[in-house]
């Protein structure tokens, strides 16, 4: 096993290299703890971070991400509520639901969704991502809208397996394209007075860094709260009253683009191929629990 995950196995109490860690996972809505073991961490996770109609190879990809996030998470040892290792907050950390949350928000064909998602965990146990020996940032998205974007664009931060990579798998997504309408009036509300509009600064996949509306200037994140936006790679057009924002994808664009391993499931791509072509030159391994 790898050094610094033989060393985290050990300070969870695992004797030996075949015993599976335990989780406790903090759930935001009853500020409880659940203790559980990784893979069926892993399990609630694919469950409420990926529609469970995709495809079982999709459903793969996204156990090994979702895998391999979390051991990353632990491992660093980020603080999250009541000394849980994980949350179920998203804005942290991943979204996690238990087999009665999967129920009740699948009221039809639960039994057979939830043994579908449990066969891709079981079909890739114990397997993460790792690059230069290391687990990966695996993080992941809804759409990209045909083109991922990179941590070195994003965040300034070179990346090598975090590259923009060109996918026009995920069409089928609702969010491929949007347009987004606002009247002036909208816009002033939103960014004060004017009727002035103006990009400062983009990916070179088109993702705005900063734009400024009016008298405010803002990063891509927050023009994309504030106006409501599925993502931040938008082109901006006028009419008399106003403007129309189209956006491509949802999410930020890094990664795994999920819509996207639905669409390379569909024309017959395995969860290796998916994982290959998102986080390119990385290389899964399988630890050995
Ligand atoms: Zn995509």
């Amino acid at each position: 096993m790898l050094a610094a995950m033989a060393v985290f196995f050990a300070l969870r109490g695992c004797q030996a290299p075949d015993e599976l860690p335990p989780v406790k996972v903090y759930r935001s809505k009853t500020q409880q703890v659940e203790q559980l073991s990784l893979e069926q961490y892993v399990l609630g996770t694919v469950a409420a971070e990926m529609p469970a109609s995709f495809e079982l190879e999709a459903l793969k990809a996204q156990a090994v991400c979702a895998r391999t996030y979390a051991l990353r998470k632990m491992i660093e040892g980020k603080d999250y509520p009541r000394g849980a290792d994980l949350s179920d907050d998203i804005t942290t950390c991943q979204a996690y639901v238990n087999a009665e949350e999967f129920a009740e928000l699948h009221p039809w064909q639960n039994e057979q969704l939830w043994a579908k998602i449990q066969q891709a965990v079981d079909e890739t146990r114990g397997e993460v991502i790792l690059y230069d020996n290391q687990l990966i940032d695996a993080l992941y998205h809804s759409t990209c809208g045909g083109q991922t974007e990179s941590a070195r664009e994003l965040y300034g931060k070179e990346i090598t397996y975090l590259q923009s990579v060109p996918c026009e798998y995920c069409r089928q997504s609702k969010y491929y394209l949007t347009e987004h309408h606002f009247t002036w009036q909208q816009v002033s509300r939103l960014a004060g007075k004017g009727q002035s509009i103006q990009v400062l600064a983009a990916t070179s996949s088109g993702r705005i860094q900063k734009i400024k509306v009016n008298q405010k200037a803002m990063s891509g994140s927050e023009f994309r709260s504030a106006f409501g936006l599925p993502s931040t790679w938008c082109t901006i057009g006028y009419y008399s009253q106003g403007i129309t924002i189209t956006s491509r994808g949802y999410g930020h664009g890094m990664g795994l683009c999920q819509y996207g391993a639905q669409g390379m499931a569909l024309q017959g791509k395995n969860y290796r191929q998916i994982l290959a072509h998102y986080y390119p030159k990385t290389q899964l391994y399988k630890l050995p629990y």
